[in-house]
């Protein structure tokens, strides 16, 4: 029942709905966390994306992976940021590796030599066509993600990572088909599923309790993006399906020339997104970083992640 404002301030406040702090976590370990970075194209980005790392390395994730162009555009600046990171880190890399533009043997020879060099986690994805085209699966190649995890295990024991969607994948045929899909590719090799970006923690959570109903067992890690460049974020959930609440394009509002209100403001909405999953259970955490540490590392702070060094809260 709703009650018509009182007009007295104090009363007001004192007689509304009362809302409990969300709990502190107390004895639990800090979460496992994972990054995501991209292929730098320039050599001014590419000494972005090695400061970042070593930001955010400081922070032990338990793997960092490294994506791959839309239409494999990235397979060569892919595989030599991965190598470094093998060659010249104590992380542990992880390849995006997709089924676009290539054949089977040429996906599997890629592998093969990332497996070569010790380099044992792929995160497997089907990918996405360059801009404006559709899907169409390339001749000789593997048609889908499943297709490609039960490839890749031919080739070696990899660890393999894949994607799920909360929200549903836009070319799903519909949302039991599409969950049907990552049980294929689990059941095909896969320990793991990080999620497409969202930014509705029901969506995730709804989700979370039809997988483990259609007898998905595998965690299922939530991606997280931290939003502040909230015009360009809401393109790119139009095309991948990832609902944008109306509070959020409202906190934005008005915002787009100014970047470090921007910023504050992404804080404080990831903060609460990770904050609200944890105190439901999650304790594994992906971040999609855009090779930016700043607004990652405090958010992976916020839930409890310290550097080397410091002691972790018993
Ligand atoms: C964590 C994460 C990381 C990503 N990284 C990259 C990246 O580095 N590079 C990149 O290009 N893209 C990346 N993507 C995007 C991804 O490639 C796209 O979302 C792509 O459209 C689907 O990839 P998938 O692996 O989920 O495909 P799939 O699991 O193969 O599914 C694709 C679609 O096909 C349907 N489907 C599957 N099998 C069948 C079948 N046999 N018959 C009919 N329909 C079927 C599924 O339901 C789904 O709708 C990433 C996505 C996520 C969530």
């Amino acid at each position: 029942m709703t009650h018509a404002p009182h007009p007295d301030t104090l009363e007001r406040w004192a007689t509304g709905e009362r809302i409990l702090p969300l709990p502190v976590r107390t004895g639990a370990p800090p979460p496992a966390i994972s990054f995501e970075f991209f292929p730098p194209k320039t050599a001014a980005l590419e000494a972005q994306l090695w400061a970042c790392v070593d930001r955010l390395a400081t922070l032990r994730p338990r793997f960092v992976s490294v994506t791959y162009g839309a239409g494999g555009s990235t397979q060569e600046r892919t595989h030599a940021t991965v190598m470094r990171l093998a060659q010249e880190t104590d992380l542990v890399p992880a390849a995006h590796l997709t089924c676009v533009g290539a054949t089977r043997d040429e996906v599997d020879e890629v592998a093969r030599r990332y497996w070569e060099a010790g380099v044992k986690h792929i995160v497997a994805l089907r990918g996405d066509p360059p801009k404006g085209e559709t899907y169409a699966p390339y001749p000789g190649g593997y048609d889908f993600a499943a297709d490609l995890v039960a490839g890749l295990k031919r080739v070696a024991d990899f660890e393999i990572t894949v994607a799920a969607y909360p929200e549903i994948h836009p070319q799903a045929l519909s949302a039991a088909a599409d969950l049907d899909n990552l049980k294929r590719k689990l059941d095909a090799g896969a320990t793991r599923a990080i999620t497409q970006m969202f930014f509705d923690n029901d969506n995730f959570l709804r989700f979370l309790d039809r997988a483990l109903a259609a007898g998905i067992k595998a965690p299922i890690v939530p991606g997280i993006m931290p939003v502040s460049n909230f015009t360009q974020a809401a393109k790119f959930c139009a095309g991948c399906g990832t609902h944008v609440p109306a509070w959020m394009a409202d906190l934005f509002e008005g915002l787009d020339d100014d970047v470090e209100t921007r910023r504050m403001v992404a804080a404080a909405t990831t903060a609460e997104q990770v904050r609200i999953l944890q105190a439901n259970g999650i304790d594994e955490f992906h971040f999609i970083t855009l090779n930016r540490p700043d607004l990652v590392y405090a958010i992976a702070r916020i839930l409890g992640v310290k550097p080397a060094g410091l002691a972790v809260a018993a």
